[in-house]
């Protein structure tokens, strides 16, 4: 299986190292040729804004879309969680987003970069030792359709809110399973979502 890392902007050095880890040698990608022979694909984390501004620029924004929409398995971290969304609450003027999953989501839903935060999760699919959440300018899902299975949520002053989710071959988080060295989230996308 050809699993590609979206290398425009942001950690995708962290992600082909996650997926190292896992036994799969994953590829950098970053151009519609490359786009077009992979099996699979991850959205790093990074400012989401500047992703979809260099994929409109180098032409790969349909070409992503579509191949999310006629099932290309697809993990968003962070950033690519808001690309993956079907909409963003109060987007940055213009930002569009690929599509796959079913949600609103909103951006820095909580807080600024001097407000990020590390925190134990409940993760549905994992199993063993809670999943240690890395949140940087996270966002969180607003609302999603029943299609969507929320495999984690956190808690902020009584509302709980989905921060993992998956639609189909789609799987999304708001926080960043590259940066802790923990590759359980890795894995149930390569072993569960890509082989579903
Ligand atoms: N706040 C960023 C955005 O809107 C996401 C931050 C991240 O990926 N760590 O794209």
């Amino acid at each position: 299986m050809n699993v590609g890392v979206l290398a425009l902007q942001g950690d995708f050095r962290e992600h082909l190292l996650a997926l190292g880890d896992c036994g799969v040698t994953g590829n950098l990608v970053k151009s519609a040729a490359e786009i077009s022979q992979i099996d699979a694909l991850i959205i790093p984390g990074g400012e989401s804004t500047t992703i979809s501004k260099l994929a409109k620029a180098f032409d790969l924004f349909d070409l992503i879309s579509k191949r999310i929409a006629d099932g290309m398995p697809t993990y968003g971290s962070c950033a690519g969680m808001i690309l993956v969304a079907k909409s963003i609450l109060d987007p940055a003027s213009q930002q569009e987003t690929f599509g796959g999953i079913d949600m609103q989501v909103r951006r820095n839903a909580f807080g600024r970069q001097t407000e990020s935060f590390e925190v134990d999760l409940d993760f549905k699919v994992i199993s063993g030792a809670p999943f240690r959440g890395v949140f940087i300018r996270a966002p969180w899902v607003e609302s999603c359709d029943k299609g969507v299975e929320v495999l984690a949520s956190l808690e902020v002053a009584g509302v709980k809110h989905p921060v993992a989710v998956r639609q189909a071959h789609v799987l999304a988080t708001s926080f960043h399973p590259e940066l802790t060295g923990d590759n359980r989230v890795h894995r149930y996308f390569l072993e569960e979502v890509c082989k579903k």
